[in-house]
């Protein structure tokens, strides 16, 4: 479902992700760990072009990332992005906001969009406060809905980049409990987290970056339990 080769990216001098080759097959939950700075962020941003690549290649469901035009409007459409901040427009209702992509990007009827996404925030817990706006919601309600918001584009892919350090601790698990309800049905996933239970309970497998490189791939519960680089059990040390 994703595939990048070789791919280098840059900051300037800085070289921030180094000759990435990773296959993730359909239905894959992929946990991405690592320490701040280590490339994370900027793995993620790349799989829907947020961010350009120097060199090498991405190809989302067997088709490859165009850099630029129509063309990569419509794949980027396929990648559903949720981040630490919830980023909801603050002026639009909650049902407005889960609804303005499939009219805009995808041309559907108002009525259409309106029904998936009152489907949606009903399936993510947000059903009753679909006429209200983000400020008033807790913050988990609102990544809540912002999940709610990327699924209604039907993506082929989720992203997720540390969709809980933002939150207040009781809010954590309302957040994880929808993501692995996700990963149950089937989605591909890329999940940027040092959330460990749900890494052990949804994760298929367990990238650590650090400086750039993936430097163990391997499933959760031996990488969590008996790490094999020694940069590895440095990070565990620190977050544990
Ligand atoms: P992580 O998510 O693992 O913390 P990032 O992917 O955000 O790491 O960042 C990797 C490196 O690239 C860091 O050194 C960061 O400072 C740098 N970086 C990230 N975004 C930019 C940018 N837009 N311009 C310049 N440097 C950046
Ligand atoms: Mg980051």
């Amino acid at each position: 479902m994703i595939s990048m080769r070789a791919v280098q990216k840059h900051f300037g001098r800085l070289h921030v992700l180094r000759d990435i080759d990773l296959q993730v097959p359909r239905g894959q939950v992929l946990i991405v760990v690592g320490p701040s700075g280590s490339g994370k962020s900027t793995l993620c941003r790349t799989i829907n072009r947020l961010e350009p690549i120097d060199s090498g290649a991405i190809a989302i469901d067997g088709v490859d990332l165009p850099a630029e035009g129509k063309a990569l409007a419509a794949l980027r459409a396929e990648v559903g992005m949720v981040f630490q901040s919830f980023n909801l427009f603050a002026h639009m209702t909650i049902l407005d906001n889960v609804m303005l992509a499939p009219i805009k990007v995808r041309g559907q009827a108002r009525s259409t969009a309106r029904a998936r996404a009152v489907e949606l925030l009903d399936r993510v817990g947000i059903g009753s406060q679909a006429d209200k706006y983000p400020a008033q919601l807790s913050g988990g309600q609102q990544q809540r809905v912002a999940i709610a918001r990327a699924l209604a584009m039907n993506p082929k892919v989720m992203l997720f980049d540390e969709p809980t350090s933002a939150l207040d601790p009781e809010m954590v698990n309302e957040v994880l409990d929808v993501m692995v309800e996700l990963a149950q049905e089937g989605m591909t996933m890329v999940v940027v987290t040092h959330e460990m239970g749900f890494a052990r309970r949804a994760g298929d497998r367990v990238l650590f970056m650090s400086d750039g490189q993936i430097v163990e791939d391997g499933d959760p519960e031996s990488f969590f339990t008996t790490p094999r680089t020694a940069r590895a059990r440095d990070f565990l040390g620190k977050i544990l």
